[in-house]
């Protein structure tokens, strides 16, 4: 990602927009929690108010102007509860379809277009804080990596559609066997990896298992391609003097294990270990 190199002071037009950004979130969320109904309501009340007490000390201050105060009063409420409900319309529907845009940009930059499911990029953000939790509390995580084998025949053979076609039901049978707070996600190409929460080595193990008997028994319309198999690697949090970028390289490593071993199989540190013995 690309770093600014301009100066590292704050400019005071920076710290003025910085002002009026934070405002507005508070405003913009304020008026979203109370709805269109209440939203109306209060911004004619408040318009309504302050509309009365600036005419109230306008009359205090010019004693003449006191010879009209119920015409005056009249305007002062009538002109505010004429005007502000359709302003307040306006402001309620602009930061409502802003939400609507902020949520679906928020989304769009945490989701894979093809498949559906996060990107490496909310992957990455995901696994920081389990890693950072891994290492305040002490709570285990793992990490399976995930590579569809021979995926390049599928798409010389069958075309590129059905190769799309193949990993979005592949990501997406995955990210449903998974839990809710486990985290699927595409790494690139028909690469993919599953976070897992409060999960040890040999629960990632058995997990990983799964999500290789999952893809094996997908069935795929007019079955093409007639089988889909994956190599899967494994690796966990053991100590915090290992870094994410070690843990992930672990996995990584038994992923192409996985496929040196034959492929359709997962492949964990503990396994390696036991098939070079
Ligand atoms: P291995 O079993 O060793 O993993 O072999 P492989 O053929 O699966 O791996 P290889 O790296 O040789 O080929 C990966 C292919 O995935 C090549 C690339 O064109 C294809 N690919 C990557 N992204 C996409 C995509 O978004 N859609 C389709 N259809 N193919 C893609
Ligand atoms: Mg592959
Ligand atoms: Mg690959």
């Amino acid at each position: 990602m690309a770093i600014s190199d301009g100066p590292g002071w704050t400019t005071g037009a920076e710290m003025t927009n910085e002002a009026i950004g934070r405002s507005y979130q508070r405003y913009y969320g304020w008026l979203l929690k109370l709805g269109l109904v209440r939203s109306l309501i209060v911004c004619t009340s408040i318009a309504t108010m302050t509309s009365v007490l600036c005419t109230a000390a306008v009359m205090l201050l010019m004693p003449d102007s006191r010879a009209y105060f119920w015409y005056n009063m009249i305007v002062a409420v009538a002109s505010p509860l004429l005007s502000a409900p359709g302003l307040a319309l306006i402001a309620f529907a602009m930061v409502y379809k802003l939400d609507e845009t902020q949520t679906a940009l928020t989304l769009a930059a945490e989701t894979d277009a093809l498949t559906g499911v996060a990107n490496r990029r909310y992957f990455m953000a995901q696994a920081e804080r389990a890693y950072a939790d891994a290492r305040a509390t002490g709570a285990a995580f793992a990490v399976v990596m995930l590579d569809i084998d021979h995926f390049k025949a599928i798409n010389d053979t069958h075309g590129h559609a059905i190769g799309d076609e193949v990993l979005l039901k592949v990501a997406q049978a995955c990210a449903q066997t998974l839990r809710a707070s486990d985290c699927f996600a595409r790494f690139g190409g028909e690469e993919f990896v599953a976070l897992l929460r409060l999960t040890d080595g040999a629960g990632a193990a058995s997990i990983a298992e799964t999500l290789r008997k999952t893809v094996a028994g997908l069935a795929f319309e007019s079955r093409t391609p007639p089988s889909v198999t994956v190599s899967l690697g494994v690796s966990s949090y053991l100590a915090s003097s290992e870094s994410l970028h070690d843990i992930l390289n672990k996995a990584d490593r038994q992923l192409y294990a996985a496929k040196a071993a034959g492929r359709n199989r997962v492949m964990t540190a503990a396994n390696a270990m036991r098939r070079a013995s």
